[in-house]
């Protein structure tokens, strides 16, 4: 999560005249009663953070996690082992008094007290990688899609960052699985390790490295033509609130008619925000098709 990217954005209303997006309302009638009556995203959130606890990137408990349905290797962690020496987090409570004691001007002496372990036995990242496969013969080879980020920050057990959109992504492939949901193209759930603590956008970058993209030579892989949309979610918990356009207007009407079903819970905002965080799937330097004009447009 980078919150304070979100500063600064600027919410936009939707146009009612852009909502010709076409809608399953019966499907979502299927996800809404499923979710509201069989949710089991807390118990998702709690075995993640109780049962688990942190998801240190290269942590033994990290690989140890049996939630790993599919596991991908794609670097090694030891690549950029001298620029991450071990740290630790100072609690609110310790960090007010010191400043406070600075205020005053007394100049504290810390004593702390670290132990570190480093472990070399198994240094590949791993990513979880779930699907549903698509159901139509000409677009299943199409994939749709979604995921966030699973390794936590130090000293956590990263709830917030990103335990939340972790489970929230595992309820909505659970949901579709629940409901018996037979999606046209195949829905990829991708959860990625390395994606802050340590390397940056380690996991997504790996992934995008191994399916999309030579990223140094910028060659396209078969793969990224069969890439529809990916959805990331690392905004912190609460009410997902809206979609954050990411600067790309063509898909607020999309968007809009999408969450237009969900106005009663107060998610119907469509968000164009200036700077968001963003992982390798959304990388400025690769390619993508151009979405077609909003219907019912000239
Ligand atoms: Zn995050």
């Amino acid at each position: 999560m980078a919150a304070p990217h979100l500063l600064g954005i600027l919410l936009l209303t939707a146009t009612p005249l852009l909502a010709q997006e076409a809608v399953d309302t019966a499907a979502i009638t299927r996800i809404r009663r499923e979710g509201f009556e069989h949710s089991q995203v807390m118990q998702f959130a709690r075995t993640l953070l109780d049962v688990y606890g942190p998801r240190l990137v290269g942590s033994r408990q990290y690989r140890r996690n049996p939630n790993v349905l599919v596991a991908q290797g794609y670097w090694s962690h030891l690549d950029g082992a001298d620029e991450h020496p071990p740290s630790f987090a100072v609690a609110r409570e310790h960090y007010t008094r010191l400043a406070h004691l600075l205020d005053a001007g007394v100049r504290p002496r810390l004593e702390v007290s670290l132990a570190a372990r480093f472990s070399t036995d198994d240094s590949m990242g791993y990513n979880v990688v779930a699907e549903i496969p698509g159901t139509d013969p000409r677009l299943a080879v199409e994939v749709v899609m979604l995921g966030g980020h699973f390794d936590s920050w130090h000293a956590g057990t990263g709830a917030t960052d990103n335990a939340a959109g972790s489970a929230v992504a595992m309820e909505a492939m659970r949901i579709l699985k629940a409901i018996g949901a037979r999606p046209r193209r195949t829905i990829r759930i991708a959860l990625w390790d390395g994606e802050e603590a340590s390397d940056n956008y380690a996991g997504s970058e790996g992934y995008v490295r191994r399916h999309f993209a030579d990223l140094e030579k910028l060659e396209l892989r078969p793969e990224h033509a069969k890439l529809s949309a990916y959805f990331n979610l690392d905004n912190g918990t609460g009410r997902i609130r809206g979609v954050y356009l990411q600067g790309n207007e063509a898909a607020r009407p999309i968007f809009t008619a999408w969450l237009a079903p969900f106005r009663d819970l107060k998610q119907a905002a469509v968000v164009m925000a200036a700077v968001v965080y963003h992982t390798t799937m959304r990388l400025e330097s690769m390619p993508r098709l151009r979405l077609p004009a909003p219907r019912g447009r000239p």
